[in-house]
């Protein structure tokens, strides 16, 4: 007879306690036959999110449906149930995987729509296997270890997953020493924003390199420390860090990038992790809003108050907090209603088929836009590819972080990533000591040269003699190629030449003089020795630095032969902008070369300077692109007018504004009856008329082929529908040549805020208005609505 301390009081099972001293009991008093026992360990899965959803009792009432299947299935020795939704048997070995097949099946059509499923791990008991609990860690890692596995039900016990076990053991007992000698390292990855690729922060993630174990991933010993209640150890330890390295940072001189810290469940109920956190940035001086928190959904699950406080703890002593792995669980958008956040950052796996069919980009923009109307940040997680950027472009998403930005590294790789991006980094005050001191060393020379122009008092100044000087003075030539390196983005001269590459090679005999690689090289991480062939160099950064598209190009431009051709036919400079590789990981960067060729004693001679003018190209791009209205009408383009309607919608105060759009009906025949050049001109007709209509008080803007996007503040729905309908009431006519082309145009609206808020919700919901009005005939206009 069990007692009341022995009995979980839900299900009426034995719990741990008993099942332990009872199974040990059966094992000790078993005879040594062969292998007839086993230990399996159940795990539901899901079971987090079925609770969510369902409720408590409902989940009681499945755990204990559960109970009864079990002990129906398992009758034979003992079935036990040691928390949650992991239960326990000790039974005979016969038909084991058909009767948790059974057991499983019955499970799944409890509730089929749930999405719950049972996993099982087992562990057959050796004859000489006397520690029952030994045996229960065995069957609970073999049932751990085809977590999210949907291909496998049940895991045997075996020799790899020993090892596991070790490792886990060795981990649990380790991790005080860990943190005290360093074994515990913060790696930094990159947060960019979207619309620029410009860093905006990191996100700091935790490494072990264990002497004996070697490199450890979280993946590893996270799980480990946080179901041992000791995640707290490391989170501890990473907070102080981060601080401490974001404050050296700042005592070099560099402007630092706000970083984002992991917290995990277990923290919140073990330690202030509040003050854990603020005591550390006090310690270390450094301002809060340089430290983020991220929370992952999965550890809000279960609504406890604890978390809640804390949270709402950290966001009013001026910490953000954010919102990790958003979208892994089912019960994502109800935790927005009840915890506060400033970013959501979008799990990995939203990104798996971005963009593969028009509902993922539908159910992507209409999660930024509530995010937005609620006034969250978004962010995507693992962005691996161009494209994928280019998709988070086109949703609107802000932030993203990815192997495609970088890769988690070390605080000092950070540094040099950085350096690399041409980034906010601030020259270091070492770098700016160094500019100072090339200035003053100037500074002695010209008034070594004054001292000598003094005797010459009633000389004129303005001359072709201060021409010379110019051309000769190192002030002058320092200034100059300051202002340009400053032209170019960068922040320091210093840092102009960290990327910058300057050869010299005598081109007669084939021979290097002179030779600054960058201090990035990377790829071409290789030392050359003065005697060595220029050619044979240039071969080699061509063909490991160069994208193959303009190899042959580069190739032909840096060519011996060819700039000795050149130089004798009287030219003896030229540049040329090409795209190298610095990181294999990274898209290639624009480069310029410049190159002068003079003929010295020991012949033909070329000094070439290459630098990045990435950062510059990308700039100048995106002024052309804002700054750039539709050639062909005049109007905005896309570019321009979305940011201005955001901007407006964004300082709503009060009042009723609409978004319009309008289409050129039955286009695509007036282009092929007539000509795209007399399309062209039906566009500008139409372009020029919405501008006469709405251009004094709205933003009119051409978006593609024969639409159009108007945006207008301040309306009075009544008089509005009136003012489109007149538009759309017109037949407009134009002769093109000898023809005499007719059209009208129809239209569709949505009205701010009586029908949606952000510009994406609002963008759709005109153009399914547009979409009824097409359908309902030529010259229609249809105002959205539910139906
Ligand atoms: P997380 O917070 O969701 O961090 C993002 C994970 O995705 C990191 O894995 C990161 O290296 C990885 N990742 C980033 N970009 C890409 C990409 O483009 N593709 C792919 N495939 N993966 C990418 P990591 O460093 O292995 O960390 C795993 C998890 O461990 C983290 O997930 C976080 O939940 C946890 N963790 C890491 N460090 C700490 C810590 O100091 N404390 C706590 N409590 N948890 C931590
Ligand atoms: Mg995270
Ligand atoms: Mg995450």
């Amino acid at each position: 007879m069990l007692k009341n301390e022995e009995i979980d009081q839900l299900t009426g099972l034995p719990n741990l306690y008993s099942f332990r001293k009872n199974a040990q009991s059966l094992m000790d008093g078993r005879t040594k036959t062969e292998r007839e026992f086993a230990i399996i360990y159940f795990d539901v899965q899901n079971f987090k999110s079925y609770n969510s959803r369902y409720g408590f009792e409902a989940g009681d009432r499945f755990l204990q449906n559960l109970t009864k299947h079990i002990e129906k299935i398992f009758p034979e020795l003992m079935v036990a149930r040691f928390s949650d939704d992991h239960f326990v048997s000790l039974a005979y070995f016969s038909g084991i995987e058909a009767r948790i097949e059974d057991l499983r099946r019955r499970v799944i059509s409890y509730n089929p729509d749930a999405g719950v499923d049972l996993h099982a791990g087992i562990y057959e008991l050796e004859p000489d296997d006397t520690d029952i609990s030994m045996a229960c860690d065995k069957a609970r890692i073999a049932c751990n270890s085809i977590k999210a596995n949907y291909d496998n039900i049940y895991r045997y016990y075996d020799r790899e997953l020993g090892n596991q076990l070790d490792l886990e053991h060795y981990i649990i007992h380790n991790i005080s020493d860990a943190v005290l000698n360093g074994y515990i390292q913060v790696y930094y990855q990159p947060v960019v924003r979207v619309i620029s690729g410009r860093v905006c922060g990191f996100e700091a993630l935790a490494r072990w390199v264990d002497p004996k174990h070697g490199f450890l991933m979280p993946g590893v010993f996270i799980p480990i420390l946080e179901d041992a209640h000791l995640i707290y150890k490391l989170d501890a330890y990473v907070i102080r860090q981060v601080c401490e390295d974001i404050r050296e940072y700042m005592e070099n001189g560099f402007k630092p990038h706000p970083v984002s810290i992991n917290l995990s469940r277990t923290d919140f109920h073990q330690k202030d992790m509040y003050r854990l956190v603020n005591d550390a940035v006090s310690i270390n001086k450094i301002p809060k809003n340089l430290i983020h928190i991220e929370v992952t959904e999965s550890a809000l699950d279960d609504n406890q108050d604890v978390l809640k406080g804390t949270i709402d703890k950290f966001r009013r002593g001026g910490y953000q907090v954010w919102m990790d792995d958003f979208g892994s669980g089912y019960s994502s958008l109800n935790l927005l209603k009840d915890y506060e956040f400033d970013v959501l950052k979008f799990d990995m796996k939203f990104l798996q088929n971005f963009g593969s069919n028009p509902k993922e980009t539908a159910i992507w923009e209409n999660v930024i836009n509530m995010a937005e109307e609620i006034g969250i940040q978004t962010l995507a997680e693992g962005v691996e590819t161009m494209e994928a950027w280019d998709f988070l472009k086109r949703v609107g998403c802000e932030k993203a972080q990815g192997y495609f930005f970088g890769r988690p590294m070390t605080k000092a790789e950070c540094i040099d990533y950085l350096d690399e991006a041409t980034e906010n980094a601030r020259p270091s005050v070492n770098a700016l000591k160094e500019d100072d001191d090339a200035l003053s060393h100037n500074k002695n020379i010209v008034e070594l040269k004054n001292d000598e122009d003094d005797e010459e008092e009633i000389d004129r100044i303005g001359t072709i003699e201060d021409e010379h000087f110019m051309a000769q003075s190192p002030v002058y030539l320092t200034l100059a190629a300051r202002g340009f390196v400053s032209l170019l983005e960068y922040n320091s001269y210093s840092q102009f030449q960290k990327h910058s590459f300057f050869i010299v090679a005598n081109l007669s005999d084939d021979k290097l003089i002179r030779l600054h690689l960058s201090s990035k090289r990377k790829i071409l991480d290789k030392e050359y020795h003065k005697q060595e062939s220029y050619q044979d160099m240039i071969d080699d950064i061509v063909e490991n630095t160069v994208i193959d598209e303009e190899k042959r190009n580069v190739a032909d431009f840096f060519s011996k032969d060819r700039l000795i051709l050149a130089y004798h036919s009287g030219i003896n400079f030229d540049e040329i902008e090409f795209h190298r590789i610095v990181d294999k990981k990274m898209a290639p960067r624009w480069t310029h070369t410049i190159y002068q060729v003079i003929e010295e004693e020991g012949g033909i001679v070329a000094y070439f300077l290459s630098y990045d003018i990435d950062e510059y190209k990308r700039s100048k791009d995106l002024v052309r692109q804002m700054a750039e209205r539709d050639s062909l009408t005049g109007l905005y383009n896309r570019h321009t007018a979305v940011p201005l309607i955001r901007n407006r919608l964004y300082r709503h105060h009060g009042g009723k504004s609409a978004l319009i759009m309008f289409d050129v009906d039955n286009f695509r025949d007036i282009n092929d009856r007539f000509g795209s050049f007399a399309g062209d001109e039906v566009l500008r007709r139409i372009s020029a008329r919405l501008d006469d209509f709405f251009g004094r008080d709205g933003i009119v803007c051409h978006i593609d082929q024969d639409e159009f996007l108007i945006f207008l503040e301040n309306i009075q729905p009544v008089n509005l529908e009136d003012r489109i309908v007149d538009l759309c009431d017109n037949i407009f006519s134009l002769r093109f040549h000898d023809d005499k082309i007719t059209f009208t145009v129809s239209a569709g609206y949505v009205i701010h805020p009586d029908q949606g808020r952000g510009y994406h919700d609002l963008y759709r919901k005109a153009d399914m208005a547009l979409c009824m009005a097409k359908n309902a005939g030529k010259g229609t206009v249809v105002r959205y609505s539910e139906q």
